[in-house]
């Protein structure tokens, strides 16, 4: 005979995202269960920093502070970046952001991504309501009236009121649901890599805009920088075949040498980028969280930062329906959810939408615009205080546990 266990909610996928969301239940009441395939390694101290970096955002530390797995990032190693500098190749435009003018110490930090989820699985484990299932494998998933029977590939069987997708851009839980996503590859990839620049970084995030697409070089704890370089696929095929001394010296001339030479590259790896929106995030007993609900471009690095406000608003709706014994995957519940999300993740992704489309175009027109934007915004303090705001996180419907706490 099989055996069954049974879970309030059960999160598949214990990525950042899923991770998150597990601790964000941890000591609810609920019954729940994080299923992961793989676990990540451990981190050392000395070990080179990993290619997946992640800005994180003051409304995402404000939530792994809440879910008590923020020190474990610090203990391991995290980066704040104070200051922002952005501008375009093709003209004078510049903006400039620093924590100071907003009266803040940083305007949030960079952190690999193994690091976020290694301190926010071992807070998980300290949780007496939350159970990590790891290394499993996913069978199928079967709803029904009262939630859904989920199926490991070992013949494990949980029985649960909810089942959560957090298993990233490729979802099988959203396929399995049969949930269709709308959106459009980009005809970019984003080429990522660790380096050494010449001169120190002094904890800012730079930005260009190049015709083909943004570089980003952001601040490391060790002095090197992690790169995001998106552009074409037959770009990035070129860029991927130089050697070491010729990426670096690419490199150093596509940020225009504001950081000087760079003296060392790490291996590089590319990720095709879209823009995915899934049709629904929500189903009866279904809900999707980050990746596998949806995609943006990587370019004012919110992605992941969309997934931790997506958990921490999941979070809010489930306790909340959990206390008044309402449902869990009922859609009355989860439809609050999906309602409360939703607009937030259009804003955001009209927003980068709009800023590739912008930067990306070689009309002159559109050239004087964009340089015209970045002065009037860089000299109107105002303004400048609501994008920096915006850009921390601090914007917007938060939910309780993105706040200051
Ligand atoms: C180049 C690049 C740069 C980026 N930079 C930033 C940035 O600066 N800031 C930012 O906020 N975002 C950034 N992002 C986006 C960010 O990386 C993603 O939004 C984030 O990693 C999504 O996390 P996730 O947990 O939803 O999905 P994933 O990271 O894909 O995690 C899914 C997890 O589910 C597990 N899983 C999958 N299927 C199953 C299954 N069947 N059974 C059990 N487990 C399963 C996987 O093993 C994995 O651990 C960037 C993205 C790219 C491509």
């Amino acid at each position: 005979m099989s055996d069954v266990s049974s879970y309030d909610v059960c999160i598949v996928g214990g990525g950042m995202i899923g991770a998150a969301l597990g601790c964000a239940l941890g000591d609810s009441g609920m019954r729940v269960a994080v299923l992961e395939a793989q676990l990540p390694d451990e981190i050392d101290a000395d070990d080179p920093p990993d290619l997946r970096v992640s800005a994180i955002t003051r409304a995402s530390q404000n939530l792994f502070a809440a879910v008590g797995a923020w020190p474990g990032m610090v203990a391991r190693r995290v980066s704040p970046y104070r200051h922002m500098t952005v501008w375009d190749a093709r003209g004078e435009g510049q903006i400039e952001f620093d924590a100071a003018d907003v009266g803040e110490d940083d305007l949030g930090y960079i952190i690999e991504n193994r690091v976020v989820q290694l301190a926010l699985l071992a807070r998980l484990r300290g949780f007496e309501n939350v159970e990590l299932i790891a290394p499993c494998r996913l069978g199928h998933i079967d709803w029904h009236d009262a939630g859904a029977r989920v199926e490991l590939d070992d013949g494990r069987i949980l029985d649960t009121r909810l089942v959560v997708g957090a298993d990233g851009a490729r979802s099988r839980v959203r396929e399995m649901a049969g949930i269709g996503t709308q959106g459009w590859n980009y005809d970019q990839h984003g080429l990522v890599c660790a380096v050494r620049p010449e001169f120190s970084h002094r904890n800012t995030a730079w930005q260009r805009f190049l015709a083909t697409g943004p570089l980003a070089f952001l601040p490391l704890s060790d002095g090197r920088c992690s790169i995001v370089w998106s552009t074409s696929p037959e770009e990035i095929e070129r860029l991927q075949g130089l050697s070491d001394a010729e990426f670096s010296r690419a490199l150093a001339e596509a940020l225009d040498y504001r950081l000087g030479q760079v003296l060392e590259v790490g291996p590089r790896a590319a990720f095709p980028l879209r823009l995915m929106n899934a049709e629904e995030y929500v189903a009866p007993g279904l809900a999707l969280v980050g990746d596998a609900a949806h995609n943006i471009h990587p370019l004012a690095g919110q992605g992941a930062n969309l997934g931790f406000m997506d958990v921490a608003a999941l979070a809010e709706v489930l306790n909340d329906a959990y206390l008044r014994k309402r449902n869990l995957g009922g859609l009355p519940t989860l439809r609050r959810y999906a309602r409360w999300r939703k607009g937030e993740v259009l804003t955001m992704m009209a927003a980068m939408d709009g800023l590739k489309r912008l930067f990306g175009s070689g009309v002159s027109g559109v050239g004087n615009l964009r340089r015209l934007g970045l002065s009037i915004t860089n000299s109107t303090i105002l303004l400048k205080g609501i994008l920096t705001r915006r850009a921390m996180g601090l914007a917007g419907d938060l939910p309780g546990l993105a706040r200051r706490n």
